[in-house]
This record gives C-alpha cells, structure tokens and sequence, in this order.
C-alpha cells in the first residue's frame, strides 16, 4: 500500500513515497485489491471489461482518500495551521509522484487538471490563443477522442487556424508517409492520441515528435489510454505536452496532470484566473504565479491528488515487463476467441495495439449488445466512444468495445464470448 494512504489521524502528511521495490504480478492477487470486481451484477458476477471508460480502483486508493479526509484535510497554501500544513505536503508529494511517473525533469511541470480532457483545453487555450495565427496549422489524426478533436477546433476558429487531419488505415494504423505529407511549414502543432481508445492503435509518438520538431513544430500527447498500458517517459517522447486522467489509471474521477516543458509553460500566459494563480493583484493590473501554481487556479481537487498519487505509487510498483505480458496475452486471447463468434467483425486491427477490442456483431445494433451483455453481467461500452471520425472512416454509428486492465483474466474474455453467444441465439443470422 502507498504510504500516502494511511497515516494515523494527526501523524503528518505523507512525503512522496520512494521509488517503491517492484513486487511480483500475480493477476489474481492483484485482482482480489479491487472490492468492486468481487461483487455482482444482475446475479452474476461482475464481468468488467469498460476499462477505458474508467479503471477501478485498489484498496490502495480508497484508503488514501478515505485516510486523507479522515486524517488531514484542509485547503492547502493558505494557513500556517497543521492540517493545512499535512494537506499541502501531500498535495506536493502527490505532484512528485506524477513528475516520477511521467519521468518529468521537475516537478513544476506536472500541473494538476480535471482530466485529459481539461489538460488539453489548457493548451488549447493558454498556447493557442497567444500562438496560433491565421493559417498556421494544427495537425490531428482521424482516431482522435473528441476532447482532442474540438478544443483545436474551438481555437482554430478563432485565431484563424487550420485543423488538418492524418488518415488512418484499414487496420486503424496511422498513414504515415501522409503524416510527414502534411507535416509543414504551417505546423504549429501536431496533437496526438498515444493509445485510440476506439481502436487501441498505439502510435509511434517519439517517431512522431521527433518528425514535428524537425518542422519547427510541438507535440502534444493524450495519454489518456496509454498510462494504464505503456511506460511514459515523457523525456524520451520529446512530448512538449502530455496530457492523462487519473480515472483512467486506477485513480480517482476529477483529477489528472498536463504534463508541459517547462520553457514553454512559462511563457504561456495563464487560462483561468483566481486564487492561487496570483502574486499580486490590484485593480491597476494582475501579476502571475510561479509554475505550477499559474495554471492551478482555485482550489484544487487535494484529495483527488493524493488518490491519484497512491494509484500511480501502486501501479509503479508492478513489475511493467509481467504486467505488459498478461495484457499481451488477454488481448491475443481476446482476438482469438472473439475472431470465433458468427458475424462478428473486430474494429481496429493494428499490428500496433494495446487493450481494446472494438467489434460490431452482424445483425445487432452495439446498444443491444451492450444491454444483453449487462444481463450477464458482462460490462462493456457501446457507441461511438467520442471518436465519431473514426465510426465515419469504418462507416458504423457505433461499436460495442471491450477494454481491458491489468485484473481482468483469460475468463473475463471467456464469459464475454459466453454472453455474445446467447446474443447470436437471439438474433440468429
Ligand atoms: N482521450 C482519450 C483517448 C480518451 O479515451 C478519453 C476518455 N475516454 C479522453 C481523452 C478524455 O478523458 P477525460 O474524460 O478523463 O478527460
């Protein structure tokens, strides 16, 4: 367990726990960590396979939120009393925490957000609107989540920008002689999924920036479905930005960071102004806050930070390699006996793919296939996953997607295949 989680009521705020000792995978055990996957659903057992919607969460993260409130909350920054004392240190603990994930080269560049979403708007906003000129370019790709889609568009819209688009291929893979074909003089910025989470694609993104920054361009990454799967060196990226949700990586809903280097987030003006954000301020005119605080206006989400610092400390302490292998596994597992079902046909079949096994079933609408598969028990996604260029480019309104983690097994796959095989009994083809 993270250290940041238990603390006696009136012991002091947790540092950042030091780079925890990998312990060994056991799928199972690591399983048994997870309350809600014990519990069922429509009297059977919870089959949970909508992990790219939201991951659960290890007793590891519940404890650290239910401990931070019991033991130590208070707002941070602003009061010389203990609590609030407790609770700052575990809010710069938790940045830590993030900045040694990401492998950041300081902590004033992990800033805290809402989410991938938010962190994206921030960039979008804060460097857009005081970089992008009429014509410069901004470069996206067809697999793109709509949070990494409309941002672009809402300030290319007003500063005259153009949003241009990389296709993708049958399989779902990146086109990349079009991506360097499209790459110009014009690109300001190329803005990329690192994992899609309607295909599972995971693009090339230090092949990527390294090609943009050639063109005099940035890169901004949405790792949004990459920190539960990949190892994230933003440093070894070139990212100039990456964005991720804690929800999406065992931590809690309403927190995340934006990564940004730190040249370039300092000489962006800040996006949202308050508290916080300040060094002083008048009515003759505003001066701004240090990194990171510039950009973290208001009260932050403090027990969120320390809920997503605890699941990043537990997830760290896997060992990746082990963890890498059995998603491996589940998802050739995944393909296999999917690939088996009458009329089925997966969506994404990149040779480059992590987690997510994105499938229509002939004859049967995906919201029918969800709703049965909730009869089972089984929890998967349907629709169109906020990514509808990418239902446009395959010419489906909707897939039904299965997504895996880390404590899913072989069985989970299994009992899905079960229920769609109960789905074909009802809708013979
Ligand atoms: N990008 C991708 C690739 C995603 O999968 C998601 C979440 N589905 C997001 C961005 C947005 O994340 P959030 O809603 O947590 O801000």
């Amino acid at each position: 367990m993270n250290r940041a989680s238990r603390t006696p009521a009136g012991g002091p705020a947790p540092a950042a726990a030091a780079a925890p000792a990998p312990r060994p995978f056991d799928p199972r055990r690591v399983r048994a960590e997870f309350p809600i996957l014990a519990r069922a659903v429509r009297g059977k057992p919870l089959v949970y396979l909508d992990n790219a919607a939201t991951t659960q969460k290890p007793v590891a993260v519940l404890e650290a939120l239910d401990g931070f409130y019991r033991a130590h909350n208070a707002n941070i920054h602003r009061a010389v009393h203990t609590l609030s004392q407790e609770a700052t240190l575990a809010f710069d603990a938790a940045r830590e925490t993030v900045r040694r994930f990401l492998n950041a080269a300081d902590a004033r560049e992990v800033i805290f957000t809402r989410g991938t979403t938010e962190g994206i708007n921030l960039v979008a906003q804060a460097w857009g609107r005081a970089n992008l000129r009429a014509g410069d370019e901004v470069l996206l790709t067809t697999m793109e989540h709509h949070s990494n889609i409309v941002p672009w568009q809402l300030v290319a819209a007003e500063r005259g920008a153009v949003v241009r688009v990389v296709p993708i291929d049958d399989a779902g893979t990146l086109d990349l002689d079009a991506f360097h074909r499209l790459l110009g003089p014009r690109t300001r910025l190329v803005a990329v999924g690192h994992v899609s989470n309607a295909l599972g694609t995971v693009n090339p993104v230090a092949d990527l920036a390294r090609a943009a920054h050639a063109a005099g361009a940035l890169v901004l990454v949405d790792g949004a479905q990459a920190v539960a799967h990949a190892r994230v060196d933003v440093r070894a990226l070139d990212a100039d930005f990456y964005a991720f949700s804690g929800h999406k990586v065992f931590g809690p809903t309403g927190i995340g960071a934006l990564y940004g280097k730190r040249a370039l987030l300092e000489a962006m003006p800040p996006w949202q102004g308050g508290g916080d954000m300040i060094r002083t301020v008048s009515f003759a005119g505003s001066t701004w806050a240090d990194l990171p605080s510039k950009f973290e206006a208001g009260t932050p989400d403090v027990a969120g930070a320390v809920g997503l610092g605890a699941a990043l400390a537990w997830f760290s302490a896997l060992p990746f390699d082990a963890v890498a292998a059995h998603e491996a596994d589940l998802l050739a597992h995944g393909t296999e006996v999917l690939s088996r079902v009458p009329g089925l046909r997966l969506v994404g079949t990149s040779p480059h793919k992590a987690s997510v096994l994105s499938f229509t079933l002939d004859g049967v609408h995906p919201h029918d296939i969800g709703t049965l598969l909730d009869l089972e028990g089984v929890a998967v996604r349907t629709g169109h996953h906020c990514a509808q260029p990418v239902m446009e480019r395959y010419g489906v309104p909707a897939t039904a997607r299965a997504s895996l983690a880390l404590y899913n097994l072989r069985d989970d796959l299994d009992a899905l295949v079960a229920a769609l095989a109960k789905v074909r009994a009802l809708f013979p083809l």
